[in-house]
């Protein structure tokens, strides 16, 4: 039995620790947004520090040796052991950085970051490729001391996605290439459907005009959540009501800020619905990456791209730019934001060919740690990628090897996520479609009624249990592939009439 004493303890340092992580989070969120680059080496610097002490208080000996103690003392609550566990999970695998090997880590992290960024506006992968190689071999470095007998890049997939492997991604990836490259094919020779109207002319402060009222159809309130402009769009959060996302608009393409609103919509939703007794801990976070993903893809494909949603939505886009769209149906306008066609840039790919923007960054990464890539000539390995898996090639690095930012701070095992994350939504919305109309909810403008089902089934539980528990819960049955593969051939054998 623990003592009162050593659980108030506890709860004093849980406090500590979400007010340092809501100090990063701002900060990280800000450089990302809105503060002037002139004073990014002295935020930098203390960025460091403030992660360094964060670090310092997550791995206090006297805390670690508390929550091995919590994780299984069978008189607490299931909630507080199963936030034990994942605290002391992830404290043993930074436990054994050594300090300033952290801090040096974190403050190449931040120059890789504005390296890449300096790389992508000049067009030039040689400015970004030295970061890169440090932050492999830092990444290297963290994770040799953690004496594991796996893998390395197996350990890299295992912390995005616990349970997750090489083994078992190449086995997904071939079930996406066996049935996905076929079909890919099939479409790319199909007789195309028009979507040249999404790349007119749209001015960009009458895109944000209608982005506000899409923002209130998804009941992305300005009480919990706020929406900022960045290059690459993510979302961060502090706590269930103060989420933070953001969006990239094009004056040529009007779907693109669109959807990533609602794929990043997606993922603030996920956090805001989390029960509110989770707050200020762990378990107020999603469980992994995929499930994270398969939230945001759920609200960007499963939902945002089906002519439901549209019914409510397309009049008021359409009111907006009558010159454009005014000759446009509805129909029209939902067959043209589900083209699938050959493309170079994955935030933009449509949700057939994104799959395989996702195998060529797993094939990279397998192959920048077993040895058999290298980050010389690297932005040549991947055009001959994109040339072997979608039949193009990049013409400058910025729309090639420079476009995500996501190997500057080093997340590696990160990308396959996306696309393990798209396979559990078909499924989630399968059964979702069994419980529910979801498209008169849709159509009838009430999308809280899919959110709620959501809450009900997924968000609510945060990371109480892990992924595989989480889609028994929701959908009776355990994780199966072949629901994405179906819907995939479904929708697209329907919209390009395939035999
Ligand atoms: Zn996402």
């Amino acid at each position: 039995m623990i003592s009162q004493k050593k659980l108030q303890k506890y709860q004093d340092w849980l406090f500590r620790v979400s007010a340092y992580n809501m100090a990063l989070s701002i900060i990280m969120t800000d450089k990302m947004t809105v503060a002037p680059v002139g004073g990014g080496e002295y935020r930098d610097a203390r960025t460091a520090y403030l992660s360094g002490e964060l670090f310092s208080i997550i791995t206090d000996p006297e805390i670690v040796e508390l929550l091995k103690e919590m994780k299984d003392d069978e008189d607490l609550d299931g909630d507080t052991r199963r936030a034990a566990y994942l605290y002391y999970k992830d404290a043993m695998s930074t436990l054994c950085i050594p300090k300033d090997e952290y801090v040096k880590a974190q403050e190449l992290f931040s120059k890789s970051y504005d390296a890449w960024l300096e790389a992508k506006t000049k067009n030039d992968y040689s400015i970004f490729e030295p970061y890169l190689k440090q932050v492999i071999e830092i990444r290297r470095q963290q994770y040799s001391y953690r004496n594991s007998d796996m893998d390395l890049y197996d350990q890299m997939l295992d912390d995005y996605e616990p349970g997750m492997n090489r083994e078992k991604y190449d086995a997904f990836f071939e079930a996406l290439k066996t049935r996905l490259v076929p079909l890919i094919e099939k479409v790319c020779n199909a007789e195309p459907v028009e979507d040249s109207f999404l790349y007119l002319d749209y001015d960009i402060e009458e895109q944000k005009r209608f982005s506000s009222e899409l923002l209130e159809y998804l009941h992305f309130d300005a009480d919990w959540g706020y929406q900022n402009e960045t290059e690459h769009p993510f979302t961060n959060w502090v706590c269930e009501n103060d989420c933070r996302t953001t969006t990239k608009y094009l004056k040529n393409n009007v779907a693109s800020a669109i959807l990533s609103t609602v794929h990043e919509v997606g993922h603030a939703t996920y956090e805001h619905d989390c029960d509110d007794r989770y707050d200020g801990m762990i378990l107020s976070e999603g469980i992994s990456s995929g499930m994270h993903e398969s939230q945001s893809r759920l609200f960007e494909n499963y939902l945002g791209r089906t002519k439901a949603f549209w019914e409510y939505l397309y009049p008021r886009l359409a009111a907006h730019f009558p010159e454009q769209l005014g000759n446009v149906s509805v129909d029209q306008f939902v067959n043209a934001i589900n083209v699938a066609k050959r493309s170079l840039i994955r935030t933009e790919a449509d949700e057939l060919t994104y799959p395989m923007h996702i195998l060529i960054r797993y094939e990279i990464e397998k192959g920048l740690f077993d040895g058999s890539i290298s980050t010389e000539g690297l932005d040549e390995t991947w055009d001959a990628m994109y040339e072997k898996y979608l039949g193009i090639k990049a013409d400058k690095a910025s729309e090639g090897i420079l476009q995500d930012v996501h190997w500057s701070d080093g997340s590696f095992g990160y990308f396959p996520t996306y696309a393990l994350g798209s396979a559990f939504s078909a499924q989630f919305v399968k059964k979702m479609r069994e419980e529910m109309d979801v498209d008169e909810a849709l159509r009838s403008g009430h999308f809280e009624k899919c959110v709620a089902w959501l809450k009900e089934h997924i968000h609510r539980y945060g990371c109480r249990y892990d992924a595989p528990e989480i889609m028994r819960i929701a959908t009776g049955s355990d994780f199966d592939v072949n629901n994405y593969l179906d819907y995939l051939e479904e929708k697209y054998t329907n919209l390009y009439h395939l035999k």
